[in-house]
């Protein structure tokens, strides 16, 4: 880009300025600056050359010469941009708060206190068959909130997304009934809902059966009942429809919630038990929360002084008192699974060495193959509340509680049948007594197994 000459531009004679079209955002500011320069005065003429003459035309109103009107109203493209509104902050209704992921949630253009006029009506209307435009007539007449015909639609979103609206996904028996022939003495459910790309049926049909296990253990014995998290996109879902649960029950049991794994740093921290907690905020929940404040990779030879830290020691000797303990699988060829992820920044030769072992999952961050779980390698080990031998004897527990959550990564839609198929043949991994899995990784466990008998 070049001007020129700008001498003459402070003489309030006629300046000459050739803009190229290379250079479009530079142009635009220089543009800007001859509008509101004190160089130039009123009445200032301004010959411009440009190239190409579309720029000349968005920039300069198509006017090759023009007169400066004193720096009064410039043309619109030479104004500044505003700074693009940040998007509107979604109104957070007073009773019925969003448990899920931000980008599950509708946005819904009313206020917190007509979110919270209108919700039920809506719902209830919507849900008997009444169509959508129908729905926004009656409560705009009920309530005096001006509805659109679309918003039954959004609010209806907005109510699932509160926990409000539960759909049950329904469970697919013949597939379950393969898995118990495998005489795994747990419970398998298959949730059957194919083709789920970043699947919520599993973490929220594994929340319905843990929230009655809570009932029927809250019920046998006084005190609150204690809940281990592990980490993960499958957990926070699963945790998210929990705590949904938990807040609405006017009579729920007071939780204990452990984290299973510390907060990473790396991954994504809404991914991390730490941030599960506050999800059961509000309501009629009663929480209180154990963190495990540590590291996330340490050193094998400082496991056992970690496990001694302040703070970290009181998770480690609470540990034992967790009933029902949640986590799910990540698989060796997934790029997003944290370990991979963790190994990749740390030692990306132990990846090497992992698979050359015949690497085909980690829970908890604990690697594992067909044969059972690995010793760990090169001096380098992940901080968990429970390794997996831990987690298998805890399994064995009658009055103990181990839920694996298997579906799609939620990512990339990878399947975790490989890193599955070992839990189920092979005595050192049962760390479940729970099995919930959606259907397409089911059914490739059970053709795969199938295959090889
Ligand atoms: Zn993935």
């Amino acid at each position: 880009m070049r001007v020129r000459p700008t001498a003459r531009m402070r003489h309030n004679s006629h300046p000459d300025a050739h803009l190229c079209g290379r250079f479009p955002l530079a142009a635009q500011a220089l543009a800007h600056c001859m509008w509101v320069s004190p160089h130039l005065q009123s009445g200032t003429k301004l010959k411009i050359r440009a190239s190409p003459p579309r720029m000349r035309r968005s920039l300069f109103s198509d006017q090759t010469q023009r007169t400066i009107p004193a720096m009064a109203t410039p043309h619109k493209n030479l104004l500044p941009r505003k700074p693009r509104r940040a998007r509107a902050q979604r109104p957070r209704s007073a009773r019925f708060a969003p448990i899920v992921d931000a980008e599950d949630v509708p946005s819904v253009s009313f206020t917190p206190e007509e979110i919270d006029r209108t919700l039920f009506p809506v719902i209830d209307r919507f849900l008997a068959g009444m169509s959508a435009p129908r729905v926004a007539r009656a409560v705009t007449e009920l309530t005096g909130v001006r509805m659109k015909r679309t918003d039954p639609y959004k609010l209806l979103a907005f109510a699932r997304a509160c926990g409000l609206v539960w759909v049950s996904p329904p469970r697919h028996y013949v597939l379950e009934g393969e898995f118990a022939r495998m005489r795994n003495q747990g419970e398998v459910s298959v949730i059957d809902v194919p083709g789920e790309r970043s699947p919520p049926n599993v973490p929220g049909a594994a929340a319905v059966r843990v929230y009655e296990l809570i009932g029927q253990i809250a019920a046998r014995r006084p005190g609150p009942v204690h809940i281990g998290l592990g980490i993960g996109n499958t957990t926070r879902r699963f945790a998210a429809a929990l705590a949904a649960r938990h807040r609405a029950d006017r009579k729920a049991p007071e939780l204990v919630l452990h984290a299973l794994s510390p907060p990473h740093s790396l991954a994504d921290p809404l991914e991390t038990p730490l941030a599960f907690f506050p999800l059961f905020g509000g309501g009629f929940s009663r929480v209180q929360c154990v963190n495990l404040p540590a590291e996330v990779l340490v050193r094998c030879e400082d496991y056992d002084r970690l496990q001694r830290l302040p703070l970290v020691d009181e998770a480690f000797a609470r540990a034992a008192e967790i009933d029902i303990a949640v986590t799910s699988l990540a698989s060796s060829h997934d790029e997003h699974g944290y370990l991979r992820n963790y190994l990749t920044l740390v030692d990306p030769g132990l990846i090497d060495a992992l698979m050359a072992a015949g690497w085909r999952g980690d829970a908890q961050l604990r690697p594992y193959g067909d044969n059972g779980p690995f010793p760990d390698q090169r001096g380098l080990r992940a901080v968990t509340l429970f390794d997996l031998p831990q987690l298998v004897e805890m399994a064995k527990q009658p009055d103990k509680h181990v839920f694996v959550l298997t579906s799609r990564c939620g990512r990339c839609a990878a399947s975790k049948a490989s890193a599955l198929l070992p839990l189920l043949r092979e005595p050192s991994l049962r760390i479940w007594n729970h099995l919930f899995i959606d259907f397409d990784t089911a059914n490739e466990v059970v053709t795969s197994l199938d295959a090889q008998s």
